[in-house]
């Protein structure tokens, strides 16, 4: 097996087995085995959450910039080796290394840089409380959570692992990941290449299995937060959970999120910015902007140089760098999308303008390939444009107005991203002002670059990741007040 890893966890600084049952990964192209791997079994979690703990003590006593500098080696190991690592993505979720030699790895080892940098730079508030001068102050302290547990989807691997581990790490907390069993291999590399970089062991730790050994870590009496990417039906499960002890919760879940074609807009921008929004990584990216509304003036252009744009997308070996999009992840996650597509056509009634079904690819029998679709005429009310479909299916919607397309535009339970395409400036920030999402874009779209935060409003989630704002999420404020004159007392 080509990517199989020394053993299936990473604990304690180093790769351990385990006696939980047994899974395999794939190469979504393919279907070839690719490793096998075994699940963490009750007292391997145990074991871990004991070892992280350690960590977390000598962690949280090494000073900001120390921990910094062992981030940012991290980042230069994980920027050294970017080929490799891209090459293990690529064989793991089947996304083409076109995109994995830019957006996965990279962006990984630029949050680490990022949460280096922050939390050698990092300053609390000094408050002064009046009195006489000097009289009493308060200052704050900003002090780790303990042990964080961080569960990862399948779409972004390492880049997910990377994400809660480097702010996690920054503010000196210790953390045990559990990735997608569908996608396990990265996350254990960024766990030796975080020790090789100076991280004590135990600090960083991964543990395999399915949501049943994230449960398990949900609910460990010495977890102090959790942090999960994936559904919104898994994110309430583990929300819940985590209300048993108080846990902190991190949520990063799903999305239906806008996506406005103002009649000024640029419009092959505005078609680079949706296809963008919904063909890469498959279309298995949770802020894509899979309901694209088009102004009516506009929109039979629009469709037209969509459609022209998608039919020339090249589907291939991911392997390929020449390679545009390549399959599903998981036979699961085919079946879904190419149910959508059946429910799109034929309960919906949307019209199909280009795609809309399974595709084979020469030379690779076994491959879980779709066509990269777009549906036209779709309304508010059909299931495509109301449910997270996860797949390579863009939703196209038309509009006659401002008010009417922001109302639509909000009508969803969910609100992680949003964008929207003009000319006009005033109206760009105007709309995006009313939009109830998280993340945004002005004339682009699902750039994510890790120095603005990243999370969702509404069902989309809870809390941020990037920015300055995610240390808030992996940390706590002590306050101290300090009184250098005498106690005033009734008494
Ligand atoms: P899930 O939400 O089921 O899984 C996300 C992660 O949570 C996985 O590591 C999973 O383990 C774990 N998990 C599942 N149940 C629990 C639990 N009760 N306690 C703790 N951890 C748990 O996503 P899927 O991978 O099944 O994908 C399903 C759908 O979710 C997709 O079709 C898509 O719509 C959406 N999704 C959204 C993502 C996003 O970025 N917002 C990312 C991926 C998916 P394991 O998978 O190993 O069983």
């Amino acid at each position: 097996m080509r990517a199989q890893p020394p053993a299936s966890h990473h604990v304690g600084g180093q790769f351990v087995e385990s006696t939980g049952d047994s899974f395999e990964s794939r190469f979504p192209a393919t279907g070839e085995v690719i490793a096998r791997l075994r699940a963490a079994d009750p007292e391997l979690i145990d074991r871990t959450v004991d070892a992280a703990a350690e960590a977390h003590r000598e962690w949280a006593a090494t000073p900001p910039v120390e921990r910094g500098r062992v981030l940012r080696r991290a980042a230069d190991l994980i920027r050294e080796r970017n080929h490799d690592l891209s090459v293990l993505e690529t064989l793991d979720t089947g996304k083409p290394l076109q995109e994995t030699l830019v957006a996965d790895a990279m962006s990984g080892a630029d949050c680490l840089e990022h949460f280096g940098n922050v939390i050698a730079t990092d300053t609390t508030d000094l408050i002064p409380l009046g009195g006489s001068p000097g009289a009493s102050f308060a200052y704050t302290r900003r002090e780790p959570l303990g042990v964080c547990v961080g569960i990862g989807a399948w779409n972004y691997p390492i880049q997910i692992a990377c994400w809660k581990a480097a702010p996690a790490l920054a503010a000196g907390n210790s953390m045990v990941f559990k990735p997608s069993e569908v996608t396990p291999l990265t996350a254990l590399r960024l766990a030796a290449i975080l020790v090789e970089a100076g991280l004590p062991p135990g600090a960083f730790n991964v543990l395999q299995g399915a949501g049943d050994v994230g449960g398990a870590l949900v609910a460990h009496p010495r977890v102090a937060k959790v942090s999960v990417t994936g559904s919104v039906a898994t994110g309430e499960r583990v929300a819940a959970a985590a209300a048993t002890g108080l846990k902190h919760v991190t949520l990063e879940l799903g999305g239906k999120s806008p996506l406005i074609v103002f009649d000024d807009a640029e419009l092959d921008n505005a078609v680079s910015g949706a296809m963008l929004g919904n063909f890469y990584s498959t279309g298995q990216v949770c802020s894509n902007g899979t309901r694209v509304f088009v102004h009516r003036s506009v929109y039979d252009e629009f469709l037209a140089r969509v459609a022209a744009r998608t039919e020339r997308i090249v589907l291939g070996d991911p392997l390929d760098e020449a390679t545009q999009m390549g399959p599903l992840v998981s036979a699961v996650q085919h079946a879904k999308v190419l149910d959508y597509l059946r429910i799109g056509r034929d309960d919906d009634g949307a019209r199909v303008v280009t795609g809309g079904e399974a595709v084979s690819v020469a030379g690779l029998p076994g491959g879980l390939f779709v066509r990269p679709t777009v549906f036209a005429d779709v309304t508010d009310d059909m299931r495509i444009a109301r449910e997270e479909i996860f797949g390579p299916v863009m939703c196209v919607l038309p509009f006659d107005d401002e008010d009417e397309v922001v109302a639509r535009a909000n009508s969803t339970q969910f609100g992680l991203a949003a964008g929207v395409f003009t000319r006009d400036i005033a109206r760009g920030h105007r709309v995006i002002a009313r939009l109830e999402a998280g993340t945004c874009w002005i004339n682009t779209y699902n750039l994510t670059p890790v120095a603005m935060p990243f999370g969702g409003y509404k069902h989309s989630g809870i809390g941020r990741e990037n920015g300055r704002a995610a240390l808030d999420h992996y940390s706590q404020i002590k306050s101290v007040y300090v009184e250098l004159g005498d106690v005033d007392a009734p008494y």
